[in-house]
């Protein structure tokens, strides 16, 4: 049972976070963009968001059947609850494992080529804003759902550890995707404590070398820890997305749908 966050109020922050901070971003993206390239925003919106709608289907019973699994679990296996740890300090130490756990995943996705047939599709997206953040292949979600469950009952992890893990890194990740025109300054200062606009934008590279790096999500400590932290200031000759994967044909929902089937 959750011992110090109230789950309802945490379940509708993390949802409101997520949707009121991907409209501000949205809304700055047209006043202040870092590229203005990017003519049919709303057509590239439509596209992402087709994405992640499908993959609603699978979060939401999924989210259902972590809850209940992670509350059974816990009268099991306490996981962290061993400790004599403060419910705070407790909260703490498992939101940085789960972020750890993002950086692992996230690296493996770059580095098996099973995983990077499925997460290619994000980065296959030719242009990089708020809306980008949600576009994730369902298969990646759904292998993701499946191997966390385990290492979260393992931990000891609640539901409402998830979700408060969730309204901290969903902000991180809706803004360093955004494509705002950031201050290098402003973005040197981010990139002390989050992966940042920048380091993110190189992540987002064509060239292989920039883009198996920066695998952060929430912290870019493992980045540092783990010598994958890239950054070059000067981004003026960046080229986003993935080589021969941005003319039309390409970007339409069932082709990226079916895109890691492909031979
Ligand atoms: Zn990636
Ligand atoms: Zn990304």
């Amino acid at each position: 049972m959750p011992e110090i966050f109230p789950i309802p109020d945490l379940r509708i922050f993390s949802y409101g976070t997520t949707i009121a901070g991907g409209l501000l971003l949205w809304f700055i993206e047209g006043l202040i963009p870092w590229l203005s390239k990017e003519k049919h925003r709303t057509l590239h919106a439509k596209l992402n968001l087709s994405i992640a709608g499908i993959n609603l289907l699978i979060l939401l019973p999924s989210g259902i059947l972590m809850a209940f699994m992670l509350d059974w679990s816990r009268n099991v296996w306490p996981g962290i609850g061993m400790l004599a740890l403060h419910p705070f300090a407790k909260a703490i130490v498992i939101i940085l494992l789960i972020d750890l756990w993002m950086y692992v995943w996230h690296r493996l996705n770059h580095e098996v080529a099973f995983l990077w047939r499925f997460h290619s599709v994000h980065h296959s997206d030719p242009a990089l804003d708020v809306t980008t953040s949600w576009r994730f292949h369902y298969m990646e979600i759904l292998i993701s759902e499946l191997l966390r469950l385990p290492l979260f009952m393992l931990m000891g992890a609640g539901i409402e550890h998830l979700l408060l893990y969730s309204l901290l890194m969903t902000p991180v990740i809706e803004f360093h995707h955004s494509n705002i025109s950031i201050p290098p300054a402003l973005d040197r200062l981010a990139r002390l404590i989050i992966p940042s606009p920048i380091m993110h934008r190189l992540h987002h590279s064509t060239i292989r070398s920039e883009h198996d790096s920066n695998y952060g999500s929430m912290l870019s400590l493992w980045d540092r820890l783990f010598g994958s932290f890239l950054i070059r200031e000067n981004l003026d000759s960046l080229c986003l997305g993935l080589d021969h994967e941005s003319d039309t044909k390409k970007q339409q929902l069932f082709a990226l749908l079916l895109r890691p089937f492909r031979p």
